[in-house]
């Protein structure tokens, strides 16, 4: 059996398919699918139209005029990048701990130790924390925390579904729980904490199956850099606290 050939045309302004098939002539499909003769002043817009197809009849029985204006909707220069050129993974969340770590020299900046989250919803930050405990008197107020706080008044929902976590520094137990109770899908840390951690350093709290949310996590993003800051800000402590003891008794021996 010969093979009939059709070409479909898309015309903008119109809204609608023109289709040319071998030995039927010139027809008319709009999107309810109705079919009707077009006048020779018709014709011209088809011609300008949008060549969007040209297929031997019977290859793609299944396609439907829809699909092929759902097509129509991605421009060439719209389709997406292909994941190779797309910033991978890691590249995003080295991204996105570098600004976790400018909001931990915001808590250094107050006395506090240096450690700062944030939580990022499609690409878009929603809540930021750094460590406030000292300044504003409350044990909870860790950046984890903070940034959970943030979050939930920034989206208006205690849960903060679809949400990925950044923080400098291995959770502890407090904010691994607060972490499972706001539903956060995903946790990022930088520096390991072998002293509190949460994440697996010490306790096992986030990973735990007996939770009814399972947090997706990933440890060690710029963990040379994010233990770095930390390791300067108690070297800078200690040489200060050092300082002062030594003044103190410089100032008694005067003294005596
Ligand atoms: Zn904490």
């Amino acid at each position: 059996m010969a093979k009939r050939v059709q070409l479909l045309f898309y015309h903008r302004d119109a809204d609608c398919f023109f289709i040319a098939q071998s030995g039927c002539g010139l027809g008319l499909t709009c999107r309810f699918g109705i079919i009707a003769a077009l006048s020779p002043r018709a014709i011209m817009p088809a011609i300008y139209g949008v060549i969007w197809r040209v297929w031997i009849e019977g290859m793609q029985t299944n396609s439907t005029i829809e699909q092929y204006k759902e097509g129509m909707g991605v421009k060439p220069s719209e389709v997406p990048e292909t994941s190779s050129q797309a910033p991978s993974q890691t590249a995003q969340d080295e991204q996105w701990m570098r600004h976790a770590m400018a909001l931990a020299a915001r808590a250094e900046g107050i006395g506090e130790i240096p450690v700062g989250a944030l939580l990022v919803l499609d690409g878009q930050v929603v809540g930021e924390g750094w460590n406030r405990s000292i300044s504003e008197h409350d044990a909870c107020a860790h950046a984890e925390v903070m940034a959970i706080r943030a979050a939930g008044k920034q989206l208006a929902n205690y849960r903060l579904l679809d949400t990925t976590l950044y923080v400098t520094l291995e959770p502890c137990c407090m904010c691994a729980g607060a972490l499972i109770h706001s539903r956060v899908k995903r946790v990022v840390y930088g520096a390991r904490d072998l002293k509190t951690g949460a994440a697996g350093s010490v306790f096992e709290i986030l990973q735990d199956p007996r939770h009814n949310h399972s947090v997706e996590l990933t440890g060690g993003v710029l963990a040379d850099a994010c233990s770095a800051q930390l390791s300067a800000f108690f070297k800078r402590r200690r040489a200060e606290k050092k300082a002062a003891k030594l003044a103190l008794q410089q100032s008694n021996d005067t003294l005596s």
